[in-house]
């Protein structure tokens, strides 16, 4: 057996981002970015008011309060999305809708709360009110937003390595980007191989059971950010699994994968055949790594293409994935930051086990209290065969080698999803 960690690292070696690709920005929400975006106008473009109200010389309210208001004629209107036609002079003001351009003159904007209608109106926003009175005095500069008050022009606005989020994509539409430079998002082809195996509501024959790993598996590589795609199922046959992977990463490959997720057939039986396949076409790391669940694992560069040949049981392939898997392909997006969240959580009931020179890693419900600690129980039956604890389970606890952990001790968890 191998150390968890050097397992980890012996993967990490031969994992390197994808190639960087120009994609829509509809697209990129995700993929990390390959480019510098340098502003090249201001935001916001021009000067314009953070509020519905009145534009204004600011010196025209000295002195104005509800007691002693003053009263000054609307000249105009200016909306969102236009201009004052003419510009402001002193002792007047201009209707004004947040958004809209400040208009040359005015050095202000006293909000709508703040005045009143002259006569007969009870709003001064109505746009028949031709006069209103200030009820307060406002400073120079007033709910004014300056033009380029959120991004100067010429200023770096996101650099290469970061993650593209919602936000990220109204900052580029606000530039005007259509696309952007990015890293390839990884099409991840994903395989079930093993005789046994049947799909969909068929009855079952003596022996079989149904594929439970590939929609996992698929969906595991869709929450991770890449593309899924589905090749399928495989017998427990040498020459077809080698035919089947060497289609799906070979030159004449029709939807070429960059990566492959297989379960199934990487232990020690006799028609293990996925672990045979690589060990004689591929560059094959073959472990055996000292956690439960998940100790097999077979990884591989197939022409290049990295192979992961995670274990059969639907338990020890999703943490397979989790641990090896994941960070790989996070990596392969060009994120620098691969690992999932962890929290130390009191254990309420004991997560005993004994010791056998691995790493437990046990499916638990983490609950974060009012305080903000983290309390973690047991999702349930820990076989690497109990898919229901895993489907319950918002986290994997981290039992270290030993007797591990009492009651009321403390565990670290891995944050899943
Ligand atoms: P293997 O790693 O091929 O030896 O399989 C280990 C265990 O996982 C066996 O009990 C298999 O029947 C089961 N298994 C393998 N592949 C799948 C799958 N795709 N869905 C559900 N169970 C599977
Ligand atoms: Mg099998």
């Amino acid at each position: 057996m191998i150390p968890l960690a050097e397992a980890q690292a012996r993967i990490q070696r031969d994992i390197h981002p994808l190639p960087v690709v120009s994609v829509p920005i509809a697209e990129a929400r995700g993929l990390v970015l390959a480019e510098s975006v340098v502003a090249k106008e201001a935001i916001p473009p021009f000067a314009n008011t953070a509020m519905d109200g009145f534009a204004l010389r600011a010196a025209d309210s000295a002195g104005a309060s509800p007691e002693t208001p003053i009263s000054l004629p609307v000249v105009a209107t200016i909306a969102a999305g236009s201009v004052a036609s003419r510009p402001l002079i002193g002792g007047e003001v201009m209707r004004i809708m947040t958004g809209a351009p400040i208009p040359e003159g005015a050095d202000s904007v006293i909000m709508v709360e703040l005045t009143r209608p002259t006569s007969g109106h009870d709003d001064s926003t109505s746009s028949d009110v031709s006069s209103i009175e200030l009820l307060a005095e406002v400073a120079s500069g007033n709910h004014i937003r300056p033009a380029g008050d959120d991004v100067r022009a010429g200023v770096t606005v996101l650099s290469p390595g970061e993650v593209v989020t919602a936000a990220h994509l109204g900052v580029l539409a606000s530039l005007g980007y259509e696309s952007v430079l990015v890293h390839k998002r990884p099409r991840v082809g994903v395989f079930s191989t093993g005789d046994e195996l049947i799909s969909g509501p068929t009855p079952l024959q003596p022996g079989q059971i149904r594929d439970s790993n590939r929609p996992t598996l698929l969906a595991l590589v869709e929450e991770s950010g890449c593309i899924p795609v589905d090749l399928g199922w495989l017998p427990d046959n040498e020459e077809e699994i080698e035919a089947a992977l060497v289609a799906a990463v070979g030159p004449d490959a029709d939807n070429v994968c960059d990566a492959l997720v297989t379960s199934g057939g990487v232990s020690m039986g006799d028609f293990d055949f996925v672990k045979k396949v690589l060990s004689r076409l591929g560059d094959l790391n073959w472990m055996q790594v000292a956690i439960k669940p998940a100790k097999p694992l077979a990884f591989g560069l197939l022409m290049g293409t990295p192979i992961f040949g995670l274990p059969g049981n639907p338990v020890s392939s999703m943490v397979s994935f989790e641990l090896f898997a994941r960070p790989s392909l996070l990596a392969m997006m060009g994120k620098r930051d691969t690992q999932r969240l962890t929290v130390l959580a009191l254990a309420e009931e004991g997560f005993l086990r004994p010791p056998d020179g691995k790493i437990h890693f046990v499916r638990v419900v983490v609950d974060q209290e009012p305080d903000g600690s983290w309390l973690a129980r047991s999702a349930g039956g820990q076989g690497s065969h109990q898919l229901t604890a895993m489907a319950r389970a918002n986290g994997l606890a981290v039992v270290p080698d030993g007797d591990g952990i009492r009651p009321g001790g403390m565990v670290k968890v891995l944050l899943l999803g």
